[in-house]
């Protein structure tokens, strides 16, 4: 049976079964589907298309003897010169002077290495004989205690035996739709390929296995979190609900629209609401919140707020307390610099349900904050908040609907996975009337030039964010860096203007009162290290200048030039870089060219990769075997439309033809992904 341990296997005795499980293989089926992680291509490659420091093997004919060099205290340098097609290449090796016996002119050979593309020179690491060795070999995982030889062995044994109860696992529909291979023949073309093109057929099929037993398991949860029995349906009033909209000072955009639409929508229904509103910073998203939550009111419910800082939960309650006006709403501000006093009368005023609307921090999420009936939670920032932060306040209510707000766009592929469960929502258009901020990017050097150029904006009557990176390992030394800054520009700008300083380590009370002096246009300069990423909103700021710019992420950058251009004078964000490589040259460059926040977040993706955009710790973003979030993302897409397909066939698990998957996706599975 395929289910067995291991240790049927000949040759696995305890010892090995061990080592076995160290690489998380148990049974036979586990060894079966412990698949290469790559392939050692050894094919014919042509000399002029591979790229610089790629790995490669070069096949050709030796056409110089090797000459081994000896230096320092045993150290040496073999080399030789190499032709593939008329072509001839310099092939060295470092210590392995032995191999000096394999290299004979005349004769043909190959050599794994990395290609220097300057020096037309191959830095050799291995010599394969090129007759005997496969064109394409599997490479394992291993560790010291299993060698790769071993571990094919093993796979090559257990294949023999136990292949033919390799079971099809996906809808037969799929298989034919899609023409994947079947599950058996891709299990051994993952290990044994015939051929590099049978080999991706078979990655092909796994791949989507893969992606889409995920997707099952998350459409499955979202069923289940959707399901009627789990959620509140919130009646609102439909004519104070319009009367509200009529009353706002501008026009709801198309999209705010949409949105708004659709998150009523799922107010009113049964269904337990658990919804990702997307939009670039300054689409919106704040007014649509009010909306959602003075809906909310009117049925009779809670609404809840919260958000990652004082300042925003500040800033928030003011936008709310604005737009609200006329209307007799009560609201309140809770975080963790409320007073003992005024805070004994909040949590009292929640729990008997005299407040209406609560805007707040974590201060939210303490033991002791008790609802009467909340019914919708919003989050804005989401991905700030830990996965079990989100899920505390949640559990306050009896199930209320959640909507979490981002103004960091994400990538679909990474929405899809990591908030596979959730419905999203997106504000793709900004309010009209907006100049979008022109980007340029300087070196260092240039800074105090810009900063003469910078004194027109000033002269205007403008004023200007300079931007300093947090350092992480440091706070001091963030502060040290943010205060050198400071006093370089309230020297530079004496006596005209007035600079001020904000930094992390400052008191609530002390930020409070130098943001408002900045918004009072008191000072006409702020330094700040990040602290000011998200919610300010000074319209007559005009100029950013994001000092050593290519610390942050494009994402991040994007969100601090989200600080300008809030009004209706054109603004300039000013990246001030060094980079030290080509990837950061790379970012800053993007930056400039575009100001779509799904761009950018797209192309930080590709550079980055999903692990350091998302920051997997705090997302719970899971991680694929073989699928790649990247370059597999339109398999990706497919393979969640068919896993949605597939729900919705009512009873799906208990029909013939999906009898093999129901076994696969066992009820309540995917639940440990989140939560
Ligand atoms: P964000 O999505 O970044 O949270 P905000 O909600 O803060 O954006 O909105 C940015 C600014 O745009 C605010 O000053 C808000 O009043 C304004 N605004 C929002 N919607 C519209 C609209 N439809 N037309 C004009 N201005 C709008
Ligand atoms: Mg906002």
């Amino acid at each position: 049976m395929i289910t067995q341990p291991v240790s049927v296997l000949p040759g696995v005795g305890e010892k090995r079964q061990q080592v076995l499980a160290s690489l998380g293989i148990f049974t036979i089926e586990d060894l079966l589907t412990y698949y290469p992680f790559r392939y050692e291509d050894i094919q014919e490659r042509n000399l002029l298309e591979i790229n610089d420091q790629e790995k490669v093997t070069l096949k050709g004919v030796v056409v110089s003897a090797p000459v081994v060099s000896r230096f320092g205290y045993k150290k040496s340098r073999m080399q030789f010169r190499m032709m593939q097609e008329h072509a001839v290449f310099n092939v060295s090796f470092f210590n392995q002077s032995y191999l000096k016996d394999k290299v004979e002119v005349g004769e043909d050979i190959a050599v794994y290495g990395k290609w220097d593309a300057k020096r037309k020179s191959l830095a050799g690491m291995k010599i394969l004989a090129s007759k005997q060795e496969e064109d394409f070999a599997p490479i394992y995982h291993v560790t010291k205690a299993i060698r790769q030889t071993t571990l094919i062995e093993l796979i090559k044994v257990a294949f023999e035996k136990f292949g033919n109860q390799i079971e099809e696992n996906l809808p037969n529909h799929l298989i034919e739709k899609y023409r994947l291979m079947p599950r058996n023949e891709a299990v051994r073309a993952m290990h044994f390929p015939k051929d590099p093109k049978e080999n991706q057929l078979a990655k092909r099929r796994v791949v989507f296995e893969e992606f889409f037993m995920f997707q099952m398991k998350m459409q499955g949860l979202k069923q289940k979190e959707h399901s009627e029995k789990n959620g509140i349906s919130v009646l609102y009033d439909v004519e104070r609900l319009k009367n509200f909209t009529q009353s706002l000072p501008f026009e709801l955009t198309e999209a705010q629209k949409r949105v708004t639409n659709e998150i009523c929508r799922d107010l009113r229904s049964p269904r337990h609401m658990q919804r990702l509103l997307q939009g670039d910073v300054g689409s919106g998203k704040t007014v649509v919140a009010a909306i959602a939550l003075y809906a909310t009111m009117t049925a009779g419910f809670q609404g809840a707020l919260m958000v990652p800082t004082e300042i925003l939960a500040q800033q928030h309650l003011e936008s709310l307390n604005q737009l609200f006006d006329p209307l007799e709403v009560s609201i309140a501000l809770l975080t963790g610099s409320t007073k003992a006093r005024d805070r004994r009368a909040i949590l009292t005023g929640l729990a008997n349900g005299e407040i209406d609307i609560i805007v707040g921090t974590h201060a939210l999420i303490q033991k002791d904050v008790e609802f009467s009936n909340l019914g919708l939670v919003i989050t804005d920032e989401q991905h700030r908040f830990g996965v079990n932060q989100r899920k505390v306040l949640r559990e306050k209510g009896w199930h209320p609907d959640v909507l979490f707000m981002t103004a960091t766009p994400i990538p679909r592929t990474l929405a899809i996975t990591a908030y596979g469960e959730m419905d999203v929502s997106i504000i793709d258009e900004m309010p009209a009337g907006r100049i979008p901020v022109k980007t340029s990017w300087i070196s260092q050097k240039q800074f105090d030039s810009t900063l003469d150029w910078a004194q027109a904006e000033l002269k205007k009557g403008h004023q200007m964010y300079v931007i300093c990176p947090l350092i992480e390992e440091s706070e001091a030394l963030d502060v040290k860096n943010a205060t050198e800054i400071y006093e370089h520009l309230a020297a530079y700008y004496a006596p005209d203007y007035k600079v001020s300083l904000l930094h992390g380590k400052m008191k609530n009370a002390e930020k409070e009162t130098i943001m408002e002096e900045f918004k009072d246009a008191g000072s006409q300069i702020l330094v700040s290290t990040t602290v000011i990423e998200v919610g300010v909103n000074v319209p007559n700021a005009t100029v950013m200048f994001i000092i050593d710019a290519d610390r942050f992420g494009l994402a991040q950058l994007h969100q601090l030039r989200g600080r300008v251009g809030r009004g209706s004078d054109a603004s300039y964000c000013i990246l001030v870089a060094n980079p030290k490589n080509e990837m950061g040259k790379e970012r800053m460059k993007i930056m400039t060219e575009t100001n779509n926040g799904f761009v950018l977040s797209e192309k930080d993706l590709e550079l980055r990769g999903p692990g350091e955009v998302f920051g997997f710790r705090q997302s719970g973003l899971p991680q694929f075997l073989i699928a790649d979030l990247v370059n597999d993302a339109n398999i990706l897409e497919v393979a969640r439309d068919e896993a949605m397909a597939v729900w919705q066939i009512k009873d799906w698990q208990i029909l013939p033809e999906f009898s093999s998957l129901a076994k696969v996706v066992q009820p309540d599975a995917g639940e440990t992904y989140f939560d």
